[in-house]
């Protein structure tokens, strides 16, 4: 029987090659003069791109943002904003910049514009998140939530192939979360199986072609579908795992991801099997985990978290944080459990039920 509630977030997205060029006009249309541009230092140069674009729009840019939103960039940028007296805050980057828009948003107030350029998805989603001492905080609130996204598949041409198979990869964890949800509903669930559909069959493409525009759009499109299912959905065991262990070791996010998924799946497939047969058809494969391995694999993906520089004495840590609080899963959860699953995705095994 079917019976579900379900929330739309405001999203308010432009989607296509060249889309970046309408910002100076959406600006104006929001009565934005003083844009604080951000990116991280690696993507200053597209920063600055940005900035000469808005020809006088801009206040500034503030190129300092990292991942995982720490509290001490946030103050960073808070000075910056409050000290060139920002309108608004345009965050041209992957999910490490849109994530310091949203916490200047929080603190702030001000309207948030993103420019994605990576696979994160975080654009479409009400998450916020910070880290202090060693600790990733999150939450939910709507107000993060975009003013306007502008999504150009031409901005993406420069993410070398290893980050966009781990991005993409990130992205397919959001929908893939979303099926297997224990209380996915129909409508995101609609949104997620169309997401790994798009990211299955562009990533690959992607890697091996980097410069097909068309399958780096496909690609950009699934993600904004993933994280349009994270936004409105939920998250589980598996997201859960992927922030412990970035908030307490600093493992690169998507990369933790890729090398989770599989492991992650393979544990829920056994208590959400029709969640993890309809994954499995929108991936085109025999079964879900092994999809996913087989996919990351085929990526090029570093596959074990001793890669990542994990110890063994991390897993105990993990598995032991996993446990705090009420989780949103199918599967019942223990320590041993957990740390049976971790164990597999540190050695780089084939993914297994635990
Ligand atoms: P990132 O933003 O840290 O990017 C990694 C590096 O790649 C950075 O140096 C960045 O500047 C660079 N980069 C991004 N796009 C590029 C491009 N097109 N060309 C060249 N370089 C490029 O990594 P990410 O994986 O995009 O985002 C990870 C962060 O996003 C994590 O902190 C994660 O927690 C957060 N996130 C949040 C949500 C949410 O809903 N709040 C969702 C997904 C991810």
């Amino acid at each position: 029987m079917i019976d579900f509630s379900y929330k739309a977030l405001p999203w308010n997205i432009i989607f296509g090659v060249g889309a970046v060029a309408r910002l100076p006009a959406e600006l104006d249309q929001l009565g934005c003069r003083r844009a604080l541009v951000l990116s991280t230092p690696a993507q200053s140069g597209d920063g600055r791109k940005i900035v000469e674009r808005l020809e006088g729009r801009a206040a500034g840019l503030f190129d300092q943002a990292k991942m995982h939103v720490p509290v001490d960039t946030v103050r960073s940028a808070v000075a910056a904003a409050r000290r060139l007296t920002a309108d608004c805050v345009v965050s041209v980057g992957g999910g490490s910049t849109t994530g310091l828009g949203k916490a200047l948003v929080l603190e702030l107030g001000l309207p948030n514009i993103a420019v994605p350029t990576s696979y994160a998805g975080s654009e479409m989603t009400n998450i916020w998140g910070r880290t202090e001492n060693k600790r990733k905080t999150t939450g939910r609130d709507d107000a993060v939530v975009p003013t306007l996204t502008l999504y150009d598949p031409a901005l993406t041409l420069t993410m070398p192939a290893d980050f966009a198979a781990a991005s993409g990869l990130n992205a397919m964890a959001h929908a893939v979360a979303n099926v297997a949800a224990a209380d996915a509903n129909p409508i995101v669930s609609a949104l997620a199986l169309e997401a790994i559909g798009a990211l299955a069959r562009s990533l690959p493409v992607v890697v091996s072609d980097p410069d097909n525009m068309e399958a780096r759009a496909q690609a950009l499109y699934g993600a904004c579908l993933a994280g349009a299912s994270l936004g409105s959905g939920s998250t589980g065991l598996h997201h859960r795992l992927c922030h412990a262990l970035g908030g307490a070791f600093n493992t690169p996010h998507a990369e933790t991801h890729a090398i989770l998924l599989p492991h992650s799946v393979a544990c829920s497939a056994q208590f959400a099997p029709e969640a993890a047969r309809r994954i499995a058809q929108a991936l085109g494969a025999a079964a879900a985990a092994e999809g996913l391995f087989e996919l990351a694999r085929n990526l090029g993906m570093v596959a074990a978290l001793k890669d990542l520089g994990v110890r063994p004495t991390d897993l105990d840590e993990v598995a032991a944080r996993a446990m705090e609080g009420p989780l949103n899963a199918p599967e019942p959860l223990s320590r041993e459990r957990v740390r049976a699953l971790l164990e597999n995705a540190y050695q780089g095994r084939a993914p297994q039920p635990v």
